[in-house]
């Protein structure tokens, strides 16, 4: 649920690694080192690897405070991540402390796409969560190049190296994941790379997963189950990376069968913040927001006629995104 004015606090969602997830939005914009062919949220049109506190500490915790002095649904985790890398926020390690502070006994999670693990303060920083969730699809250099697009001059020694200094001194859980695009770093090549590296890092838990919802670019693919499969068993991880059955769905408190024409305004505002962010199927915005799935067909319905939102199909299933191209 994303009260107004709450820009940066997204959800909570269900996420299949982590049960219901409040998210933090760490970065504000499209901020990122990698411009990967499956991202979510569209291209990266300026890389950077420059660490500023693109939101700064203070205002992202006020922001976090208010939601939580508001109505909100519950929530399992707190996870920081966003529209870009979360370790580019020089404000990440006091972002942290300040969660915990203010949801203490609920775990930190940091998603990060792995790229400035090799600088020691980031590592410093991302010891402070309680479950960091790196990514690592390559070890092959031309298909960290194609899938990824890293900014220039970023390496892969580098990483792999960061992580490993990083699995040394990090106490928490350490979630490895594996995202695989057909044609692109499905190679036997990278699963016996990413098999030798998996031994070395010892992570808790390696997720093998593909795109599952429109990416930036149209080349990218889904894998197909088949290769899902391989790596998975390739990577000794079979049944982990299952996802959870969705936590206790809780329902946005809407009369939704004779909506009050403000409280339908408030709900297409929220569909449309939310699919700013990523584009989402009807069930996945549905126990996004907490509302029922019907009802919220009628709306996203009644925002496609209007332009708001655009429909479409991935692996058989409908997709919703921004109309009016602000995905980004
Ligand atoms: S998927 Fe993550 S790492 Fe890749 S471009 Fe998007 S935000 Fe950056």
């Amino acid at each position: 649920m994303q009260a107004d004015g709450h820009g940066l606090i997204f959800g909570p969602v269900r996420s299949g690694r982590l049960g219901a997830s409040l998210g933090l939005d760490l970065l504000g914009a499209k901020i990122c080192s990698f411009d990967c062919l499956y991202c979510e949220v569209g291209h990266t049109r300026a890389l950077t690897r420059t660490r500023k506190p693109y939101v700064p500490a203070d205002r992202l915790l006020g922001e976090l405070a208010g939601w939580l002095f508001s109505p909100h649904p519950d929530f399992e985790v707190v996870t920081l991540g966003g529209m870009g890398e979360p370790t580019l926020n020089s404000d990440m390690g006091r972002i942290i402390e300040g969660v915990r502070e203010l949801v203490p006994g609920v775990p930190v999670a940091v998603l990060t796409n792995s790229s400035l693990i090799n600088d020691p303060q980031v590592r410093t920083e991302l010891a402070l969560a309680d479950i960091v969730l790196p990514s690592m699809d390559s070890l092959v250099p031309t298909e960290f190049a194609a899938i990824n697009k890293p900014l220039s001059g970023m390496s892969l020694v580098d990483i792999r190296r960061g992580l490993l200094e990083f699995r040394k001194c990090f106490t928490g859980k350490l979630c490895l994941e594996v995202l695989v695009l057909a044609g692109v770093n499905d190679s036997l090549e990278n699963l016996q790379r990413l098999r030798a590296f998996v031994a070395e890092l010892a992570p808790d838990r390696v997720d093998v997963v593909t795109m599952t919802r429109p990416g930036a670019y149209p080349q990218a693919l889904p894998a197909p189950p088949e290769t899902l499969e391989r790596f998975r068993e390739g990577l000794c991880l079979a049944t982990e990376s299952v996802a959870p059955e969705p936590e206790k769905a809780k329902h946005f408190g809407l009369a939704l069968d004779n909506p009050a024409q403000e409280e339908l305004q408030a709900l297409s505002m929220r569909v449309l913040d939310s699919l700013a962010r990523r584009p989402q199927s009807a069930q996945g915005l549905a126990q996004a927001l907490g509302v029922a799935q019907e009802p919220l067909l009628n709306l996203l319905d009644d925002l496609a006629r209007r332009g708001l939102v655009k429909p479409t199909r991935l692996g058989g299933e409908t997709f919703y995104l921004r109309g009016d191209g602000s995905r980004a």
